[in-house]
């Protein structure tokens, strides 16, 4: 053969070496999962997404599927929403019953010695760890997986729901955390371990260091003070340049697939503290500077998305939009409450003092009433107990009973599991204008006007105490208000915040209805979702997409949203009611639920006319 022929042979030989390369580079492209992002909008309303407000969550909403039945889990809380999105499971199973919640004796050193532990915060999600079998909620989250399945995994954002996706960071065992807390070191305030790399990385891109704070969006007011002007932006222009100049740079070049949860704390920081209502209603967390926090939010997901997009990672990559729940405009205001007959020093005369329920119910059951730490109450001169609940009983260190506050809801925890002290509170409670509805532990039988804790589940594999009773406020549309009942609920809220502030945690529709929607190659184009889903769904979601599979230690699983995904098929879907019987003063706990395959979803509980979108 000629030269030339043995040339043009050679040639051909590595034409078909390359192509064949080509190919197999190309089925690897295929057949790698595509990257995640989970962007949590804490906080943000269904209702309240526009084109004007929220421009970059509303396109995409319309672009992907729309996932309009949404639910949030009940209590309508963060750190409960937070355990589902990160495991899958709801809260019988999580046991992460509150933000703030009982952890049993003895009490735990943080932040006060105290049995009571508000768990938005690293180091009392730590302590609670080590308290509960090195994993409080006893399911793995899907960022922990992912992890340990060789992907690329970060959570940026709110300080306690971000470190929630991936728990054993907090020991340096996990992915990378980025939150309020990083960079700091003390006791008190600590966070996450941050490799050195990435510390150097953050200050190379000449961004602060420690995270930033809330600036001037960090003020509650007070009763004679309005609250904040400003969205939560100072923070959360940080966080955003840190994730897109230091951890999606990363993340993309680490030659794996990655899954970022990125977790906005506007609207939810701002719609609580907002200046633009103090003490009344109208605007309530209707007026501009609400407004300015959604807005905030969306512009995070531009950011997001234009580095996507910069970057040519937009088609390979599915994002999903949620949010932990929806909000209410406080009300303080109650016709049968005993604690608002006194006059306190920093409480609008008449108005709801913070720890009403537990100032109530030492009353009704003359039982001494003790701070978190164990300090008593100088209730006779004016003093009302100021941390997050309150321990009942005479001895503070074996309470008869301890009420966790949770704004929209409280948790009641009988740690002796008396049936008939736990029958007197719930007759006093049914009694109360602002009991919205109840629901008590199965274990201590049915209790008139009252739901079992199964009815929600909100009974299941967890290791923290379960609750003995949680209360639901009672929720009123603002009168005067035309924006819908969603966006017009005003709730009776267990907080140190003042009427016309923001607040969620209750069983109506309006901070059951959480919101979200989904964009990117798994998902479908342009489709409207009719079907129920929650938080509790978006995991099981993500892992089906990303080709993982979650363990499960509980029952109480969400489902793959099967639908919504790129030739899925429908499901089908039904609605229900049920009723508790009638307690004293006929007092029922009516409940609105959905179904979809064998998972349930509620959309509001309690009595009706207390409860906003209840259809008794
Ligand atoms: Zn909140």
């Amino acid at each position: 053969m000629r030269r030339s022929a043995w040339t043009v042979v050679l040639l051909s030989v590595i034409v078909l070496a390359v192509v064949a390369g080509v190919a197999i580079l190309a089925a690897q492209r295929l057949n790698r999962p595509h990257n995640i992002i989970l962007f949590v909008a804490d906080g943000l309303r269904s209702e309240s997404v526009n084109p004007e407000d929220a421009p970059a969550i509303a396109a995409l909403r319309a672009e992907g599927v729309d996932l309009r039945n949404s639910h949030s889990i009940y209590p309508t809380l963060t750190m409960v929403n937070a355990s589902a999105l990160a495991t899958g499971h709801r809260i019988g199973d999580t046991g992460n019953f509150g933000n703030t919640l009982y952890a049993g004796q003895p009490a735990l050193p943080f932040p006060v010695l105290s049995p009571v532990v508000s768990v938005e915060d690293d180091e009392a999600l730590g302590l609670l760890n080590q308290r509960f079998k090195s994993d409080y909620l006893n399911e793995m989250s899907l960022l922990a997986l992912a992890h340990a399945q060789g992907w690329a995994t970060a959570a940026v954002g709110k300080l306690g729901p971000t470190a929630l996706q991936d728990l054993g960071a907090l020991d340096g065992k996990g992915g990378i955390i980025i939150d309020d807390a990083t960079g700091y070191t003390s006791s008190g305030f600590k966070g996450a371990p941050l490799a050195p790399e990435l510390k150097a990385a953050i200050q190379a891109a000449g961004l602060d260091w420690p995270a930033r704070d809330r600036g001037l969006n960090g003020s509650p007011g007070a009763y004679n003070m309005p609250g904040v002007w400003v969205p939560n932006s100072y923070q959360q222009d940080w966080m955003i340049e840190v994730t897109t100049k230091v951890v999606l740079p990363r993340l993309a070049k680490s030659g794996k697939p990655f899954a970022l949860v990125y977790w906005s704390r506007d609207p939810d920081a701002t719609q609580h503290y907002q200046g633009d209502s103090l003490n009344s209603l109208t605007p309530g967390i209707n007026g501009k500077t609400s407004k300015a926090a959604i807005r905030n939010a969306s512009n995070n997901l531009q950011a997001l998305r234009d580095w996507l997009k910069a970057n040519h990672l937009e088609d390979t990559t599915d994002i999903v939009v949620v949010s932990d729940h929806g909000f209410s405009t406080i009300s303080r205001q109650s016709q049968t409450s005993q604690a608002r007959l006194t006059e306190y020093r920093d409480v609008m005369p008449g108005f709801l003092p913070p720890n009403f329920l537990a100032m109530d119910l030492a009353r009704a059951l003359d039982l001494p009433l003790h701070e978190l730490n164990g300090l008593e109450v100088d209730v006779a001169n004016r003093f009302y107990p100021r941390g997050g609940g309150a321990l009942l009983g005479a001895d503070a260190k074996a309470p008869q009973v301890v009420v966790a506050q949770n704004g929209g809801s409280d948790l009641i925890y009988v740690p002796s599991r008396d049936p008939a002290l736990t029958r007197r509170i719930v007759e006093f409670l049914e009694g109360q204008d602002y009991t919205g509805g109840l629901f008590v532990d199965d274990r201590l039988g049915e209790m008139p006007g009252t739901l079992p804790l199964s009815a929600i589940d909100l009974t299941g594999a967890a290791l923290t105490p379960r609750p003995t009773i949680v209360v639901g406020f009672r929720s009123f549309l603002i009168p005067g208000c035309e924006r819908g009942p969603e966006l017009c609920a005003a709730e009776v809220a267990d907080t140190p915040l003042q009427q016309g502030q923001g607040m969620h945690g209750t069983f109506s529709r309006a901070d059951t209805h959480n919101f979200m929607a989904a964009v990117g190659p798994d998902f479908k184009r342009g489709f409207k979702d009719a079907a129920p889903t929650s938080n509790a769904d978006v995991a099981p979601t993500l892992a089906h997409i990303m080709g993982l599979t979650l363990p499960s230690k509980g029952n109480l699983k969400g489902r793959v949203i099967e639908e919504a995904l790129r030739d899925g098929a429908p499901v089908g879907h039904r609605v229900g009611v049920r009723r508790s019987s009638p307690g004293v003063n006929g007092f029922t706990t009516v409940l609105n639920w959905q179904s979809a395959g064998a998972n349930r979803y509620f959309d509001a509980a309690g009595m009706p006319g207390r409860i906003v979108g209840l259809n008794p």
